[in-house]
């Protein structure tokens, strides 16, 4: 249930009807809006449901939630979600590039890309120190090395970064290393590890599971937030469809639809769904267009060497090319890249 409140609500209305939510052994999550306070009850459904919560002062409805996700969703907080990634804001119209290797290989190989992003216009690094592979006989990134070379690219060039985290073990190693924690997609529904993310107080990428459907990946982010980290973007990557020429087929309505259901940021990831090189602007753009609030993007500056995904990895020139490109699209739609 929530319970939405007047917009002249005083703060002693919202306390009696938390007091009430918890005489009645709920717990109350209140959010307060810019204009209004909004009161998110979690407990027996059919308990909260009986009282007449319209009839307390300063309540202006009850509003039964029909989906399982309540804290991430619209009706429990109407504006945008602003989540500050270090000194960098995403989401309510704040749009952010983040860009850079899929994997950290080496020392050099990732300053050197870091440098080419950082100039193109990209405000935070990817990079990876654990890759969740396919085969087991693959790279699988230089574990505590890679987090260390990540964390000095950000101290020489002023930007935070986001890494990867395979392993409920890990989080909080990586969580002191990196300015956003990423859920890859095949561990969005690893709810081990969400809810030990949910503890940390670092923000997160949930990325869509391959699989997934919108309410389930919602309901991923719900796990995080439940546990008191709110701090969660959205990332769409593709799911898996019989269409063979790209890896994955990117579902672009997705960014319009979590958008419409949820107050979290929502940003795209073209190189993981399209698979392709070829196919990175265009999606890329189409996820401007549509309103996504960032992008993730894999920059090589050597592709043809890359220990992980080479064949989807942007030449440092083509990607400062295609920012040229997103910025006229977004100054079409309204938003500063
Ligand atoms: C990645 O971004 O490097 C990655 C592994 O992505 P995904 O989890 O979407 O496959
Ligand atoms: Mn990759």
């Amino acid at each position: 249930m929530i319970i939405v409140m007047a917009l002249d609500a005083t703060a002693e209305q919202v306390d009696a009807v938390v007091n009430r939510l918890r005489e009645i052994g709920a717990d109350a999550h209140v959010s307060q809006g810019q204009r209004r306070t909004v009161i998110g009850a979690v407990g027996d459904r059919g308990q909260i449901q009986q009282l007449p919560w319209e009839a307390m002062a300063g309540v202006e409805r009850a509003v039964p939630v029909l989906k399982e996700f309540k804290f991430v969703s619209r009706e429990f907080q109407q504006d945008d979600s602003v989540i500050h990634v270090g000194n960098v804001p995403v989401g309510g119209g704040h749009f952010a590039m983040m860009a850079g290797p899929c994997a950290v290989e080496s020392r050099d190989q990732l300053m050197a890309s870091a440098e080419a992003v950082k100039k193109a216009g990209a405000v935070i690094l990817r990079g990876d120190a654990f890759k969740p592979r396919t085969s087991p006989y693959s790279f699988q990134g230089l574990g505590e090395e890679g987090l260390q070379y990540l964390k000095e690219a950000r101290e020489l060039l002023g930007m935070p970064f986001i890494a990867e985290v395979l392993d409920p073990r890990d989080v909080e190693l990586v969580a002191e290393y990196a300015d956003l924690i990423r859920v890859g997609t095949r561990n969005m529904a690893n709810f081990t590890l969400l809810r030990e993310i949910g503890r940390q107080n670092k923000p997160v990428l949930l990325k869509r599971g391959f699989t997934a459907t919108v309410d389930e990946w919602l309901n991923a982010a719900e796990y995080i937030y439940k546990e008191g980290n709110h701090d969660i973007i959205m990332c769409e990557r593709g799911i898996r469809t019989y269409e063979p020429s790209t890896r994955n087929t990117l579902d672009i309505s997705a960014v319009a639809v979590v958008k419409r259901l949820s107050h979290l940021p929502v940003i795209v990831d073209p190189s993981h769904s399209g698979g392709h090189r070829y196919l990175v602007a265009p999606l890329a753009k189409a996820a401007v267009a549509i309103g996504a609030d960032g992008l993730l993007i894999d920059v090589h500056q050597a592709p043809e060497t890359a220990k992980v995904d080479g064949a989807q990895a942007l030449l440092p020139d083509d990607f400062s090319e295609l920012m040229d490109d997103l910025r006229k699209i977004g100054h079409a739609v309204g938003v500063s890249i």
